[in-house]
C-alpha cells in the first residue's frame, strides 16, 4: 500500500494509483512472475564477475551511451536464434523490455495519440500508456485467446492508432500470433494514416517477444519479417529464456528509423557499465544460458497434460495451449480462494488474466512436484 500525503500535488491521473507489481514473497516455491528457475551456471558467473571487475575501476567515467559491443552481441544472438541477421543500429538495449516498451510510448504515443492492444494481455501496457499520456484500447481476443484478426484490423483503420502492440506468445495465456497475422497487420497498417499525425506516418506494429524462445521449434520470429517493414520493431528480452531477470537487460530489433527515435527520449547513458558488463558476459555463454529452454518446454507440455487431468466440480480443467514458459488455467468459482490455498502450502502463483482463470509459471522438477502435490490437495479439499 501507498502512503501519499494530500498535500503532495501528485498529478491527477496518478491519485489512487497504486505501484504495479506481483507480491514478492519469500515462500518455498515461487512460480508466479515467469522466471527461468534455473540459477545461471558457476563459469557464468565467473564471466560476470571478471567482465565486471574489469569495468569497475573505470566507474568514474560515463558508460558508452550507445552501447555498441551489447548492440553487436544482440545482433549476433537475434541471427544464431531467429536466423536474420540485422546491423548493429538495428538494436538497441534498455535496462529490460520495460524500458524498451516505455521509449516506445514516449516516442511513438503522447496526448492525442493511441495505442491498441488485443486482451486479455500483459498488464503494464495500460500504465505505460497512461505514463505517457496515450490512449489505450484493446480488442478482445477469441475465447481460445487467438486474436480476432478481423475485428483488430476493423479496429485499426477506426481507431487509427500510432501503436500496435501485439504479445506473442502473449502473457498470461501462452499463445502464439501467426507470422501470417502479424504480416497481415503490417500491410493494413501500411494503408493507414494515423489519427493525430503528420500527413503520410503509419502505426508502429510492436511484436513483444518476451516469451519467444520458448515458442515450438519451427516457428519463424517477427524478427524475419523487420527487412521487409520499416514500421515493425520487435522486443525482446534476456530475463526469461536467458534467465537474466536480475540483470535487467531488454532490447529492441527494427529498422534504424525506429531506434533512432527511441534514441531522442532514452535518458543518457541508461545502461550502466555494470549492466553492459553482465549482458556481454552472459552472451560469452549463450549455449548454457539457454540450455534449460528445451526442459521447460517439456514440463510446460506435462503440465498442461496433468493439468486437463484434474477435475473441479465434475469437469476437466481447461488450460489455455502456450508456447511460453508458464500456463493459464481454470475456470475456477474462486480464484482467489484456490490462489490463498495454494500460497498456504507454500506455492506463490498468480492472479492475473480474464476472471476465474490462474497462472502458473515453470519451475523445476522438485517446485513442480510441490505444486501438483499443494494442487490436488486443494481441489480434493474444494470440491
Ligand atoms: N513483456 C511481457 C509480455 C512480459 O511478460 C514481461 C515481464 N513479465 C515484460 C515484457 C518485461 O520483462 P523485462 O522488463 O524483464 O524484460
Amino acid at each position: 500500500m501507498t502512503s501519499i500525503p494530500a498535500s503532495l500535488p501528485l498529478r491527477n491521473d496518478l491519485i489512487g494509483e497504486e505501484p504495479y507489481g506481483a507480491p514478492q514473497l519469500d515462500v518455498p516455491v515461487c512460480l508466479n512472475v515467469n522466471e527461468n528457475p534455473y540459477p545461471l551456471d558457476e563459469q557464468v558467473a565467473d564471466s560476470i564477475a571478471r567482465r565486471v571487475r574489469e569495468v569497475a575501476q573505470t566507474l568514474n567515467r560515463y558508460p558508452d551511451r550507445e552501447h555498441v559491443q551489447l548492440r553487436q552481441a544482440f545482433c549476433d544472438y537475434l541471427a544464431h536464434e531467429s536466423g536474420t541477421r540485422l546491423g548493429v543500429e538495428q538494436l538497441w538495449g534498455a535496462n529490460g523490455s520495460n524500458e524498451i516498451m516505455l521509449q516506445i510510448f514516449q516516442a511513438f504515443g503522447g496526448p492525442g495519440r493511441t495505442a491498441l492492444g488485443c486482451d486479455p494481455t500483459y498488464s503494464m501496457y495500460p500504465e505505460y500508456a497512461r505514463d505517457t499520456f496515450t490512449e489505450w484500447k484493446v480488442i478482445h481476443r477469441r475465447d481460445d485467446f487467438t486474436i480476432d484478426l478481423d475485428a483488430t484490423l476493423e479496429g485499426i483503420a477506426d481507431i487509427r492508432p500510432s501503436i500496435v502492440l501485439l504479445t506473442s506468445p502473449n502473457n498470461p495465456t501462452g499463445t502464439n500470433l501467426p507470422l501470417e497475422d502479424v504480416r497481415t497487420l503490417l500491410d493494413a497498417c501500411g494503408r493507414i494514416q494515423v489519427a493525430g499525425a503528420a500527413e503520410g506516418t503509419h502505426p508502429v506494429v510492436v511484436i513483444d517477444e518476451a516469451y519467444v524462445e520458448f515458442r515450438n521449434p519451427g516457428t519463424p520470429s517477427a524478427v524475419s519479417l523487420i527487412p521487409a517493414y520499416r514500421n515493425l520493431a520487435v522486443s525482446r528480452t534476456m530475463s526469461k529464456a536467458f534467465a537474466f531477470a536480475g540483470a535487467r537487460v531488454g532490447y529492441l530489433a527494427a529498422d534504424r528509423g525506429i531506434v533512432d527515435c527511441l534514441r531522442i527520449v532514452r535518458m543518457p547513458y541508461h545502461l550502466s557499465a555494470i549492466t553492459q558488463a553482465s549482458a556481454l558476459a552472459a552472451f560469452e555463454h549463450t549455449d548454457l544460458q539457454l540450455r534449460r529452454v528445451a526442459k521447460l518446454r517439456e514440463t510446460r507440455d506435462e503440465t498442461a497434460a496433468w493439468l486437463k487431468r484434474q477435475r473441479y466440480h465434475g469437469a476437466s480443467l481447461q488450460v489455455a495451449d502456450s508456447e511460453s514458459n508458464f500456463l493459464l488455467f481454470g475456470k475456477f468459482d474462486d480464484r482467489q480462494k484456490v490462489f490463498d490455498m495454494l500460497l498456504d502450502r507454500g506455492i506463490l502463483i498468480r492472479v492475473v488474466g480474464p476472471d476465474h482463470w490462474l497462472r502458473v509459471c515453470m519451475g523445476t522438477d522438485e517446485e513442480m512436484a510441490a505444486f501438483r502435490s499443494a494442487f490436488t490437495e486443494v481441489l480434493s479439499q474444494i470440491d
